[in-house]
């Protein structure tokens, strides 16, 4: 069979399988795999039968105990790999009050399906089980092998689930499709070329203790802490070394931004500035430790994040002039350089062929975006050093949310892009 004639065979196998979709995404959502403390091992022990009932290869490789992550393989003949990659841990679901469906539900009421995890992530992950298994049963090993993941801990940095299976060497492979995004409509398709990163920063202050009463004879580190915080928040005006090939794609991730209507005009200039600047974020304050005694430790956590390609080293060294130039004595800093986003370059083979596939099956080209929040494409690209493209079902604005859903267009675009793509992926 031809190459074409595959991918629309594929295709239309899984556009009669919407209900299938559906389904597989509420069961997935019905296991509570909140994290913490992120217990996946029910969730996958489902996901591993329904691959095995459709004579399914899987493997399970687990660090901790109740974090199982699990592989399932479809063998090519063609040269090279294709990983899939996804999680099955989400965030907790909050008051359940704030719920119209109960959140573990995994309610389907028209054309969504409503739950912690519907649209981040485990309507991917259904899109990915779905497609695999239609490759396996249509494609005959008519392309490289593909490995599909699903895995721990993606909501807390991946330590014991991508992070993880990246350092211990499990993760190998040509080009990683990670289902972690959403991918616009079928009218107008978008797809990720990587990820901002961040450069967690916790200033530290340090006084001298005195009694409440006799304030003068100590030094309060509550204080201090307050007068450097607005040096530190200048770093959010100190412009980025954007490389030059990224910024029509920045510039279109804006504009996509841009076209919410609810946006303030404050918002809208926080938006512009989104990649040519660090994002500043004071997200955790501590210090004190009764109302009479003058605090001698006091600390704020910032979550500074950064275009990725542009130099962490730099922010770090303009960070570090900042406090100098506070003139606040007895502050410190732990700033983590480690943690950058990526980016594949808009010309990298993996790149253009996965701009192909989604041209193929969903007749337009992609808008090509840079994702503000971090995924474990991060492990991935940095640490496993495969190249990373990133699309997926997410619906923009309900993750993390009450109500979160996915819907079924969604889940069939995304099955059907994720099907394709090793059908078109040739190892260079
Ligand atoms: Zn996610």
């Amino acid at each position: 069979m031809s190459h074409t004639s595959l991918i629309n065979e594929v295709r239309n196998k899984i556009s009669g399988l919407s209900k299938e979709l559906m389904e597989v995404t509420s069961r997935l959502v019905q296991f509570p795999t909140v994290v913490p403390p992120g217990y996946i091992d029910e969730c996958v022990a489902y996901a591993q039968s329904y691959f095995q009932q459709r004579g399914i290869t899987t493997t399970i490789h687990q660090h901790v105990e109740r974090k199982p992550n699990l592989c399932a393989t479809i063998p090519g003949k063609k040269p090279g790999k294709v990983l899939w990659l996804g999680h099955l841990d989400v965030v907790p679901e909050g008051d359940h009050a704030a719920w119209k469906h109960p959140p573990f539900s995994g309610k389907i009421a028209g054309n969504r399906v409503y739950g912690r995890g519907a649209t981040d992530m485990k309507g991917s992950c259904a899109a990915a089980m779905i497609a695999a298994t239609v490759l396996h049963e249509i494609a005959q090993g008519e392309h490289p092998t593909l490995e599909v993941w699903l895995t721990a801990d993606e909501e807390i940095g991946g330590q014991d689930g991508a992070k993880w299976l990246a350092e211990s060497g499990k993760f190998q492979g040509d080009v990683c499709l990670v289902g972690d995004a959403s991918g616009g409509s079928r009218d107008r398709p978008t797809m990720e070329l990587g990820c901002k990163g961040g450069m967690a920063t916790v200033i530290k202050a340090q006084g001298v203790t005195a009694h409440g009463s006799q304030p003068y004879l100590g030094s309060n580190a509550i204080e201090k802490l307050l007068a450097v915080i607005p040096h530190v928040k200048k770093i959010g005006e100190f412009p980025l070394d954007v490389p030059t090939e990224l910024e029509p794609v920045i510039q279109a991730s804006i504009d996509f931004l841009l076209e919410d209507p609810s946006l303030t005009p404050k918002q809208r200039d926080g938006t512009r500035r989104l990649y040519h600047y660090p994002t500043v974020s004071l997200n955790i304050i501590q210090g004190g430790v009764k109302r009479n005694v003058v605090p001698d430790k006091a600390e704020a956590t910032f979550d500074i994040r950064i275009t990725p390609g542009c130099s962490i080293t730099r922010v770090r060294d303009r960070m570090l002039e900042l406090l100098k130039e506070s003139g606040v004595e007895g502050i410190t800093a732990d700033i983590n350089t480690g943690r950058g986003g990526f980016y594949e370059s808009p010309s990298h083979p993996a790149v253009v062929q996965f701009r192909k596939t989604i041209q193929l099956v969903l007749g337009k080209e992609p808008l090509m975006k840079l994702s503000t929040g971090g995924t474990d494409g991060i492990s991935v690209h940095h640490i496993a050093r495969i190249p990373c493209v990133t699309y997926g079902p997410i619906v923009p604005g309900v993750a993390h949310t009450p109500n979160e859903y996915v819907t079924v267009e969604n889940l069939l675009n995304a099955a059907q892009v994720f099907a394709a793509f090793p059908l078109v992926y040739t190892k260079e």
